[in-house]
């Protein structure tokens, strides 16, 4: 089934055109790599389905919706979180406090009975902390919960900055180059943290430059090569596909 529909997708930044008429659909359940050399698009093509940019053509179903203008605020309340290639946390901040800044965003509400506001206030708190500790021990990182950010591991971070998109229970998670600079231990680990939200219902959208990663985890990829899409398939078809060979993988 798919989850996400995209529609001769475009973004041109000035003369630049950073992600160039893309098809492509991310089917529900699955693991969905997005592949390609630096300055192919893989990052603004996430900025366009989370809604941090508006495309300049094309368009983004959401579970059948169209959400081709949604910004990114609404977007997160529909279920579609992220994480960004630099994690941005608040290094000065309680892991568990980064997490339930997470939280806010998307259940903070517009319209507030003013009333209700200090009781409805006191169980938001509740239950921003709740969801919080539940998306650390589900990281692996409770233990960390009361640890100032600054301090730990970059590889904690990366996971933190998941925990943060997970707390706002999302149906589709984006990941920004989750494996980039942490060591081969490391990234198994987060092969297994990948799979295990998948299991848990929640779709799973990554950039990723470890190929033998992509290739043993994903379901589908999708190659962008100049901000086109050159190929798309299981890992099987990309892997013996002669443009990606050519234009990607160098042979
Ligand atoms: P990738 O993530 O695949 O490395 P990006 O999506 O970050 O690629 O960038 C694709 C192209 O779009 C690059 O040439 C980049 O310089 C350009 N680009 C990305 N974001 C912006 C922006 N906000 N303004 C202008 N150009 C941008
Ligand atoms: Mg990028």
């Amino acid at each position: 089934m798919t989850l996400i529909k995209l529609e001769g997708l475009t973004k041109r930044f000035g003369g630049l055109t950073a992600v160039s008429d893309v098809d492509f659909e991310i089917e529900k359940g699955k693991i969905t790599a997005i592949i390609g050399p630096n300055g192919a698009g893989k990052s603004t093509f996430f900025n366009l389905i989370s809604g941090f940019h508006r495309p300049t053509s094309g368009s983004i179903m959401f579970e059948g919706k169209d959400i081709t203008k949604t910004p990114a605020h609404i977007g997160a309340r529909l279920g579609i979180a992220r994480t960004f290639q630099t994690t941005h946390l608040f290094e000065r901040s309680s892991v568990i406090d980064n997490v339930i800044v997470g939280h806010r965003l998307r259940t903070k509400s517009k319209l507030y009975d003013a009333i209700f506001r200090t009781r409805r206030e006191k169980r938001e708190e509740q239950m921003a902390y709740e969801k919080a500790m539940t998306a650390l021990e589900f990281v692996g990182l409770a233990d960390l919960a009361t640890m100032q950010v600054a301090t730990i591991s970059q590889e904690a971070k990366k996971r933190v900055a998941i925990a943060l998109a997970l707390a706002t229970d999302p149906k589709v998670i984006l990941l920004d180059e989750p494996a980039a600079g942490i060591n081969p231990e490391e990234t198994d680990g987060l092969a297994e943290l990948m799979k295990k939200i998948v299991q848990n219902g929640i779709t799973v959208c990554t950039i990723e430059h470890k190929m033998q990663m992509i290739m043993e985890l994903a379901d589908q990829i999708l190659v962008l090569n100049h901000g086109a899409k050159i190929a798309e398939g299981t890992p099987e078809e990309i892997k013996t596909n002669p443009t990606v060979i050519e234009a990607y993988l160098g042979g």
